[in-house]
């Protein structure tokens, strides 16, 4: 068997175009323009690199994307202030604190993730970390999903792959990817309706034993770990559909966190790395930053 790509930049592309329509429309009704404010905190390049793409999605979506870049010097209490601030602007709908913080920030103290995390507004949490907005999912009433396991669910549902029923392992329960996507796939009703929800979840970790056998249950597997290559192609039921939300660099190359080649041969489905599940995130960020300015624009808080 070789397995179908499933194609995340189209996917990610033709919801971009769809915000785009939406984005044009909200300011058709007289609202202000959407804006999504970013902190950079330091020079990390990488960081550098991925805001500068959030900037670039935001311009071609029709929404200001506003930076404000601080010097690794920055305190903790320097960096809450500039959030209160924001939370306090009207002109600015999300607001993203770019990830990892330096860890020589705060006068070398590093900084407290999570208080700077707390600090955004719920309402202007486009990156939906907030514990509101994390509460709101787990009781399956959502207001914005984070954004990466919203793009796969916007990717299984566009490709109409089912989750109803079927067997899903994730492998990783980060904040961020693995527990949220193991949520939303266990709601009865999700963002794209009951078919892709209602999954039967198996949340996997480094603490799993014969994590091997765990991922041969799996109809569709997701991988979210972060170790190049882990899962092997003996690791996956033949005809599952595989989900690689790994990115890592591996000398010049960027590789899944599943086995890419071996994967082709037993799957049925796979996202490729690059271009599988990467470019559906920024496309949910900018989902995630109208949806905050349409909320706001109507008081529907
Ligand atoms: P984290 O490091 O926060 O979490 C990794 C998870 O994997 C942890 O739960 C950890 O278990 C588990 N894990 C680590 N090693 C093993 C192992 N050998 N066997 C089983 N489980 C293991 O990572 P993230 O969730 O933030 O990111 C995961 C990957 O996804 C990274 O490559 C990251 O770059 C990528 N990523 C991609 C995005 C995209 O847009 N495509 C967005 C976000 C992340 P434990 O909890 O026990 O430590």
């Amino acid at each position: 068997m070789t397995a179908e790509r499933l194609d995340g930049k189209r996917i990610a592309s033709e919801i971009r175009e769809e915000i785009a329509s939406e984005v044009a429309k909200h300011l058709a009704l007289g609202h202000s323009q959407p804006c999504l404010a970013a902190i950079l905190v330091g020079e990390d390049p990488a960081s550098q690199v991925y805001v500068r793409n959030k900037e670039r999605a935001c311009e071609k979506a029709g929404i200001a994307g506003r930076t404000f870049r601080l010097p690794a010097t920055t305190t903790q209490s320097q960096l809450l202030t500039k959030i209160e601030e924001l939370n306090q602007d009207c002109s600015v709908h999300g607001i993203l604190v770019q990830l990892p913080l330096p860890k020589s920030g705060n006068d070398g103290k590093g900084f407290d993730e999570r208080e700077v995390l707390d600090a955004v507004a719920p309402l202007k949490d486009v990156d939906a970390f907030s514990p509101v907005n994390v509460g709101l999912l787990m009781q399956g009433r959502h207001r914005f999903l984070p954004c990466t396991p919203h793009g796969i669910v916007q990717l299984l549902h566009r490709y109409q792959i089912s989750t109803s029923g079927k067997q899903v392992v994730v492998v990783g329960r980060s904040d961020i990817v693995g527990k949220p996507m193991a949520m939303m796939l266990a709601q009865r009703d999700g963002s794209c309706g009951s078919e892709v929800a209602n999954a039967t979840v198996t949340l996997a970790h480094s603490r799993t034993e014969d994590l091997a056998k765990i991922c041969r249950t799996a109809d569709i597997l997701i991988a979210a770990v972060g170790v190049p290559e882990m899962i092997r192609g003996e690791m996956i039921r033949e005809g599952a559909v595989v989900i690689d939300v790994g990115i890592n660099r591996v000398g010049d190359r960027l590789v899944g966190d599943v086995h890419f080649e071996e994967a082709m041969q037993t799957a049925s489905a796979i996202t490729p790395v690059p271009g599988g599940v990467g470019p559906l995130t920024i496309a949910m960020l900018l989902h995630n930053t109208l949806l905050a300015a349409k909320l706001q624009a109507t008081n529907n808080l």
